[in-house]
């Protein structure tokens, strides 16, 4: 497999001088229209992350969450599928030590249905649970929000910091990740923690393995996922904030998605 060379340039995703390569391209996967249907995969040796090249403009962004819904059919509301994704996140705030005891205040960034506030409600009643989404879509049908803020975070006001943030499958859309990890650490309290999960890479795949494995990846949505993750990036790029890896499992879904906790200072 030979990927065409870039020239020594910085990488989107990390900023640091990179040889970037090309894994290839990829055709959009959603109607749009876009600003261009010719997109690539471009690789960081520095960081271990794959970017999609160009990312959404503005105007793709309103395509892709302004004039589409996300969650028109019933995958997210069958009692069974309920059900199995509050297991998923009852077990995670468990078994990763996520929420204190008592009085925890829990935000959870770009919110939807906000799986991660209601399993903290489960898992401690006392807790105040915040939401955010730019989008309205779910706002009124989340009775275990105890506040619902529809817009960006930066337009969020301040409030008294928190215990735990979560970003569920939100941070691949960033066109800027490193700019949400600063302020969700501004909003963090000390030893606050940031549980994240999102698209890993296609099971197996390693940089000789090429495009191919990518065109067979559910989780390959062009232009919507912006960047796939490594452990690499979140080591070099959360200390820029005052945080630093306290949990990494790129195991789930046979290695196509990961779960991450970063801890505050
Ligand atoms: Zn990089």
């Amino acid at each position: 497999m030979f990927f065409r060379r870039q020239a020594d340039t910085r990488c989107r995703a990390c900023g640091e001088k990179s040889h970037l390569s090309t894994v290839g391209d990829v055709a959009p996967t959603h109607p749009g229209p876009f600003h261009t249907a010719e997109f690539s995969l471009i690789l960081c040796p520095e960081c271990e992350s794959v970017y999609l090249d160009p990312a959404p403009d503005t105007d793709d962004l309103r395509v892709l969450y302004e004039e589409s819904l996300q969650f028109a059919d019933d995958h997210y509301t069958s009692p069974e599928q309920v059900a199995r994704i509050l297991e998923y996140y009852g077990s995670a705030i468990r078994n990763l030590g996520l929420l204190p005891d008592r009085n925890a205040r829990v935000l959870e960034i770009g919110a939807g249905f906000a799986w991660v506030s209601r399993a903290s409600k489960d898992a401690s009643p006392s807790c105040t649970t915040v939401a955010q989404d730019v989008s309205a879509e779910c706002a009124e049908r989340c009775s275990w929000v105890d506040r619902y803020h529809v817009g960006s975070l930066e337009e969020m006001p301040q409030m008294e910091p928190f215990d735990l943030a979560s970003m569920t499958h939100v941070i691949e859309h960033l066109v800027e990740p490193e700019a949400m990890l600063r302020s969700v650490s501004q909003r963090l309290k000390p030893a606050g923690k940031l549980f994240v999960t999102a698209p890993y890479r296609p099971t197996g795949w390693k940089p000789g393995k090429g495009i191919e494995p990518w065109k067979s990846y559910s989780y390959l949505h062009v232009p919507a996922h912006v960047t796939y993750f490594s452990r690499q990036w979140f080591t070099r790029v959360a200390p820029r904030h005052g945080m630093r890896v306290v949990h990494w499992d790129a195991r789930h879904e046979d290695g196509q998605a990961f779960e991450l906790v970063l801890q505050r200072n």
